[in-house]
């Protein structure tokens, strides 16, 4: 392929760009497990598991949810505590939810069948813009654009784009740059591509799916956000912030909210070898998922003794710190400190019940407290 000689005014030609993504997604695109198939169902999970999530942490999740649910019916008709545990640790429980509702509707309106229409994608629960655009070009191979983070970065600095992506004139200008790329794909069906033993698959018959696939991959491996490895890109001939050195300042995004720190106080308290837990309630960040019994305490002074005393009534027999987890959600910086208390005879305030160390594994918890979880089985074991 030959490539044009970079010159200061020189807009993307549209053709060359799909041509060069084409051919640097045949030679670099990762080997991930939905990739394999075109099985709608298993592209719609992989997406929805994608979002907020990275590759790495998705590919084990993706197969232990295929191998338990390998159909959309089984999705329907699963207990929630099952798909939340498969979903454990994954975050954004939402997803999973909304996952189980549209599968509900797919076997209801759709015969179980998933839909291969836009707009009937589109009215599932938890299926945007994106997703459905996702689903269309890599199941069914239609022309339809993908605009997420990593395809506005790649679009934004080889178009040279500079005002906020996220303004609605820029956004809608994108998604019709994003329309022209897959559009041209599907005319470079007869593109002769260099594969290594058939990998990735489908060729020509494919090429709306490999273009949508290899801006992301471009953004995810290559056009990255602080040090896009340029020299190596498919397209940095006609890349605009490469050609005028402003790849450092697009895309232009507002400026983060500073995060604000949050503190939590968490009492694993323990009877005859149990413990008592909850189970979060609906309509709250997490439904559904187990933790200790425990209380924000921003702002506040954290005395684990005083929150027994005033939760359980009396005082505890012994207690101990057992772990502090930080973590970050959003915009929020989460401390939570976990105290080991030994109680008297009590009886299990009400939402709570006791439960076993082994009973608890079965169960899906909340990240940190999961941690939790191991941090107790370990002192229990003595490890
Ligand atoms: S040349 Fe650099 S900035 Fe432009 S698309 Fe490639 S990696 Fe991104």
């Amino acid at each position: 392929m030959v490539r044009p000689k970079p010159t200061a005014c020189s807009q993307p030609r549209v053709s060359e760009l799909v041509a060069q993504l084409l051919v640097w997604f045949a030679g670099n695109a990762r080997d991930l497990p939905w990739r394999r198939t075109r099985n709608p169902y298993a592209v719609w999970v992989s997406e929805i598991m994608l979002q907020q999530t990275q590759v790495k942490t998705v590919i084990p999740y993706w197969n232990r949810w295929q191998q338990a649910l390998p159909t959309i019916a089984d999705v329907a008709g699963a207990e929630p505590a099952k798909i939340h545990k498969l979903w454990e640790g994954l975050g954004y429980y939402t997803r999973v939810r909304n996952l189980q509702k549209a599968a509900q509707l797919i076997v209801a309106q759709h015969g179980g069948v998933f839909p291969e229409n836009f707009t009937e994608m589109l009215a599932l629960p938890g299926i945007g813009r994106y997703t459905a655009g996702a689903i269309c070009s890599i199941a069914f191979n239609q022309p339809t654009p993908i605009l997420d983070g990593n395809v506005i970065r790649v679009l934004t600095r080889v178009f040279g784009i500079a005002e906020n992506p996220k303004e609605k004139t820029t956004n809608e200008r994108l998604w019709r740059l994003a329309g022209e790329l897959v559009t041209e794909a599907q005319k470079q069906k007869l593109l002769r591509l260099k594969r290594q033993k058939n990998w990735p698959p489908g060729g020509g018959k494919n090429f709306c799916s490999w273009l949508n696939q290899s801006l992301m991959e471009l953004g995810a491996l290559v056009c990255t956000p602080r040090q896009p490895q340029c020299l190596v890109c498919p397209l940095h001939t006609q890349c605009a912030a490469f050609r005028t050195g402003r790849t450092q300042s697009l895309p232009n995004l507002p400026k983060r909210q500073a995060s604000v720190a949050r503190h939590f106080l968490a009492l694993v308290v323990g009877q005859d070898g149990k413990y008592l837990v909850r189970q979060r309630p609906t309509g709250q960040v997490n439904a559904h998922l187990w933790e200790f019994p425990n209380v924000e305490t921003t702002g506040k002074p954290a005395d684990p003794r005083a929150q027994f005393q005033a939760r359980f009534g009396g005082a505890p027999v012994e207690l101990a710190p057992l772990l502090q987890v930080k973590h970050a959600i959003t915009n929020y910086r989460m401390t939570l400190e976990a105290f080991l208390v030994t109680a008297g005879k009590i009886p299990a305030p009400a939402g709570t019940v006791w439960k076993t160390p082994s009973q608890m594994q079965a169960l899906a918890f909340t990240s940190a407290h999961r941690k939790v979880l191991r941090a107790l089985i370990a002192r229990i074991k003595g490890v």
